[in-house]
């Protein structure tokens, strides 16, 4: 649109004769137009009001004092003004709140501007009071000395705006719990930092994990674990206070930030707000309620962290640890904690490698009758390091139970000492029963029996010689389950046993209902025989009870003979010690057993 087409319609449109007249009145009339020119004009003329008409922008002249000279049609629909009480008045009394002082300087030096042309964003009050969001465009282009002002169209930009917030949102909000999320979260620490460092003050970051989410996920579905994030959400912003920050960091994670922490009871007390948030059940859906723990990690700045990813990732590993030793509970950061996490990653990477690797096999440790002959072995894992180093299975074993590597671990035992003992076979050695070791995870494995079934098949060796350790609470954990297993086990021809006995909670009650074969009584009760009498009263209660029950029992860590010579006394069937043999590698352990003779020293 140039200058001439813009002015004429502009200023004939909509009952605004002032305007014609004087635009028509600034331009030097050199002639009378001609009867074609006239029609021309008439068209554009007609052209022109319709397309001011229908504009859904609202079209308005301003002056250069900001009084609206002209108003558009539109201006009912975006404004709920009649155009006629809009001309005439002040442009600036439509402005929303939001108008800002610079904001109106700068326009009304636009507006007395010799070639006004500018955009600008604000909002202008409704006439029923509601704020709309528009964005102006002005230039001018009435080349009238009379009128200095500009054309200006305003566009409701409602939707762009929404579209905004809504982006802003994503941004800094989790969709699901409309928590803040992680970024928010961090800034929000990095703020406070320069808020507590600037006043001396002290404040904490809690991460806050829901134990066991993943099992919530995998029994009820994602929808359901979903519920359950929003309830956790809602429930912690419940129970803490408003300057209190709660985020969702990510999955089941909670961040909360608190801001000012003045004592060790202020402390005491955020633990137990945010715990009591987990205390009821989570209504989920229609009648449906979870109840479900979390475990918490504090960090606290100054001391824990100097930035936000060092507080965060401190308060972490505090959750970590608190998770570590059992659910539902907290940790305060410690640095020593630092130390004790990393030592235990680079065990679980080297262990990753290891398995790869296959660097693990069994060494065996005899079982002795009374007589001192060897009637029997556990297979006792071992770690070879490259550099030829053996490793033992207390500097390893809990850090592969905790990370789901014994899984593969032990089945590589379970393998080798399948094919090994099928090979002494071969070779005319005594068919001894051997012992596996089953830790509770590897026990409550849902593929255990039947990844067993397999190896049983492929190694050829005989089932009825293989026994399994596993521990009373190994077998607790899950009990219906677990006898199940039991009996499959014992379907499949071997035996088990229960190991460190009388180190848990179980009794004998209890033991009788499980298909056991076999007790293994504890080390802790052998080490004080003989002098201690208590100890002594005990280890024969537990011989005498066993065998009422038919079981075997086993006495661990025999290491002298004033213990041997007890424990004979007391009838006990066998014995596992350094006194006879040390748990050796697969060739000693053969050398040993092809010999055939008693291990005992006393009886050498
Ligand atoms: P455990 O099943 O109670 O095994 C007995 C442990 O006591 C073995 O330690 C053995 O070497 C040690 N021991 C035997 N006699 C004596 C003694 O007279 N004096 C002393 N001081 N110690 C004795 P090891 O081999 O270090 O194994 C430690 C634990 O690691 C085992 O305890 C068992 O719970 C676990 N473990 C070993 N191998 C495996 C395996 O293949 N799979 C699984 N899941 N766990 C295993
Ligand atoms: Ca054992
Ligand atoms: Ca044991």
């Amino acid at each position: 649109m140039n200058g001439k087409d813009a002015r004429a319609p502009g200023a004939e449109n909509q009952g605004a004769p002032a305007l014609l007249e004087e635009a028509t009145a600034a331009e030097p009339l050199e002639r009378v137009p001609s009867r074609a020119e006239r029609a021309t004009a008439r068209r554009y003329e007609a052209l022109f009001r319709g397309l001011v008409q229908h504009a859904a922008d609202v079209v308005m002249i301003l002056e250069s004092d900001g009084w609206v000279r002209f108003c558009g049609p539109s201006a009912r629909a975006l404004l709920g003004y009649a155009p006629e009480e809009i001309e005439g008045s002040d442009f600036f009394s439509l402005l929303g709140d939001g108008f800002s002082t610079e904001q109106r300087a700068m326009f009304s030096s636009n507006l007395v501007a010799e070639h006004p042309t500018f955009t600008a964003g604000f909002s202008i009050r409704r006439q029923d009071g509601v704020e709309l969001p528009v964005e102006a465009a002005a230039s001018n282009y009435l080349r009238n000395p009379d009128i200095a002002g500009v054309i200006m169209t305003l566009r409701d930009v409602t939707r762009q705006k929404k579209a905004e917030e809504r982006a802003l949102f994503y941004e800094y909000f989790d969709p699901l719990t409309s928590l803040p999320n992680r970024e928010s979260f961090m800034r929000d620490v990095e703020r406070n930092i320069t808020i507590a460092a600037n006043r001396g003050r002290v404040f904490g970051v809690m991460a806050i994990g829901l134990d066991k989410f993943k099992h919530v996920n995998d029994m009820y579905g994602t929808k359901t674990g979903d519920e359950v994030l929003k309830c956790a959400a809602e429930a912690l912003r419940n129970s803490f206070r408003n300057d209190d920050v709660l985020s969702r960091y990510r999955g089941d994670k909670y961040f909360a930030l608190f801001p000012d922490i003045k004592s060790q009871d202020h402390i005491k007390e955020i633990i137990a707000k945010a715990r009591a948030a987990f205390a009821d059940p989570f209504r989920i859906g229609l009648g449906q309620e979870l109840r479900i723990s979390a475990s918490m990690g504090v960090a606290f700045f100054p001391n824990d962290g100097k930035d936000a990813a060092e507080l965060a990732r401190n308060a972490e590993t505090a959750l970590y640890m608190a998770k570590e030793s059992g659910r539902d509970g907290y940790r305060l950061f410690d640095a020593r904690l630092n130390g004790e996490i990393l030592e235990r990653q680079r065990i679980e990477s080297d262990l990753g490698q290891a398995i790869g690797e296959r660097r693990f096999e069994p060494f065996f440790q005899a079982k002795v009758d009374r007589s001192g002959f060897i009637v029997g072995a556990e297979a006792l894992v071992r770690w070879r390091l490259a550099t030829g180093e053996i490793k033992g299975p207390a500097s390893f074993i809990d850090v592969a139970e905790r990370s789901g590597n014994i899984d593969r671990i032990g089945s590589m035992v379970i393998l080798k000492t399948c094919e090994l003992a099928a090979g002494w076979s071969a070779v005319g050695l005594p068919e001894i029963p051997i012992s596996i070791n089953l830790s509770p995870r590897q026990f409550g494995q849902e593929s255990l029996v039947e990844d067993i079934t397999a190896i049983i098949e492929s190694t050829g060796v005989d089932p009825r010689r293989l026994e399994f350790e596993i521990t009373e609470s190994g077998i607790m954990t899950n009990e219906r389950e677990s006898i199940r297993k039991l009996l499959e086990l014992k379907d499949l021809g071997a035996a088990i046993s229960i190991d460190d006995f009388g180190t848990g909670y179980s009794s004998f009650s209890k033991l009788k209902d499980y298909p056991v074969d076999t007790v293994k009584m504890d080390k802790s009760f052998i080490d004080p025989l003989p002098s201690d009498r208590k100890a002594a009263i005990i280890a024969s209660a537990i011989v005498d009870l066993a065998h009422t029950l038919s079981f075997t029992v086993v006495a661990e860590g025999v290491e002298n003979i004033e213990q041997m010579s007890f424990l004979d006394t007391i009838f006990c069937d066998q014995y596992q010690g350094y006194l006879f043999s040390k748990p050796v590698p697969e060739q000693e352990f053969r050398r040993l057993l092809s010999e055939g003779k008693a291990l005992l020293p006393r009886s050498a």
